[in-house]
């Protein structure tokens, strides 16, 4: 049985090897375990033990992130490709991801990075300090960072830090999310976080529990916080998987909860399912079934309803939702043409909402 001194030597050295981070957002269960605050799993972790996300480890009573700088992706995108369609369109955002996550979909579009971190909480991932990636950002003509790809809750670490510099430079941040973070870990992002897509994946905590492994309620609970609570500007998104979420029911309680609970103004966008991962025997979403989601969310009384994923679609585009005029004409990810003047209709002078539209 190894001593107590040798125990401590391997815990510095393994700290020291693999550069770890110790966590924000935690407190002590007792009995060396701890618990984690990040998201809406609330992990209480035992010595030496992993959370669910494997990538946060109880190490000596201590709570440290694995993952922190482990870059496994850094691209400049466009905004519209997160998406997000009223938030500086047209611009590009420095999108940087860190590997794991905390939902376990069987859809996922980014499981080689998402789902592929060890039970031994082993991170693969280039170390990149957040003053690189604020200075790659401005290099690369970026407007915003953004922390997509995989879950960016898992890695708040990197996201406060490189969040807070880039703010310094006058960039904005923004999360491309599952929508599970604590209310705690929304307040701690208020300062940095400008903008955030959530993933409204469904309307049924079956849905969550059999494809994603998680739960339907504190996604709810995140999007209505962030509406009541903050100024984050915020967008959703809902994959239309076939024969699992498609109901008219369920659509039009989906688009009536983001009426009731955020109001019309929150941009709702459809998004077309390809056959992928774990579900790569299924068929894409047939195109009928997004321009009826499309008429149900505006039946509801939504403003600005997208369809995503299906390129050349007339409702890629942005209109004004008093007079009808185009407003921004989209072709897949580029802008052909941007007709907002100071935020408003230039046809009627309605305002639309949106962040630096
Ligand atoms: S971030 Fe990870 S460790 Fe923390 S509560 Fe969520 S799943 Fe658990």
């Amino acid at each position: 049985m190894a001593t107590k001194a040798a125990e401590k030597r391997t815990i510095k050295s393994e700290m020291a090897d693999r550069n770890l981070k110790e966590a924000v957002l935690w407190e002590s269960a007792g009995d060396k375990k701890v618990r984690c605050r990040l998201c809406a799993w609330r992990c209480v972790i035992g010595q030496g033990k992993l959370g669910r996300c494997s990538v946060r480890k109880n190490i000596d009573g201590v709570l440290y992130s694995l993952s922190y700088d482990k870059l496994c992706s850094a691209n400049a995108d466009p905004i519209e490709k997160k998406p997000l369609f009223h938030f500086q369109p047209g611009s590009k955002s420095f999108s940087i991801a860190t590997p794991g996550c905390n939902f376990k979909c069987v859809f996922c579009q980014n499981w080689q990075i998402s789902q592929t971190v060890g039970e031994d909480g082993f991170v693969e991932g280039r170390a990149v300090a957040p003053e690189q990636i604020v200075s790659m950002a401005v290099h690369s003509g970026c407007k915003s960072i953004a922390y997509t790809y995989t879950e960016p809750t898992i890695f708040m670490e990197l996201c406060a830090e490189t969040g807070r510099l880039a703010k310094e430079k006058g960039l904005a941040n923004v999360f491309v999310s599952n929508g599970y973070q604590t209310r705690e870990a929304i307040d701690f992002a208020k300062g940095w976080l400008d903008g955030i897509n959530i993933d409204l994946k469904s309307f049924s905590d079956d849905y969550y529990k059999n494809l994603c492994k998680a739960r339907l309620q504190p996604v709810l609970d995140t999007i209505t916080y962030i509406a009541a609570e903050t100024d984050i500007w915020m967008e959703l998104t809902t994959l239309v998987v076939p024969g699992k979420n498609d109901s008219q029911d369920e659509l039009r309680q989906i688009a009536d909860f983001i009426v009731e609970s955020c109001g019309d103004d929150v941009p709702w966008h459809i998004s077309r399912f390809y056959p992928q991962y774990q579900m790569d025997n299924e068929i894409p979403t047939p195109i009928e079934t997004l321009q009826r989601a499309y008429d149900i969310g505006k039946q509801a009384g939504l403003h600005y309803v997208y369809l995503g994923n299906v390129p050349g679609a007339k409702f890629e585009s942005t209109f004004c939702y008093n007079c009808g005029a185009v407003l921004i004409e989209r072709a897949g990810y580029t802008i052909a043409a941007n007709k907002i003047r100071n935020g408003c209709c230039p046809e009627c002078g309605t305002k639309i909402a949106g962040f630096e539209l």
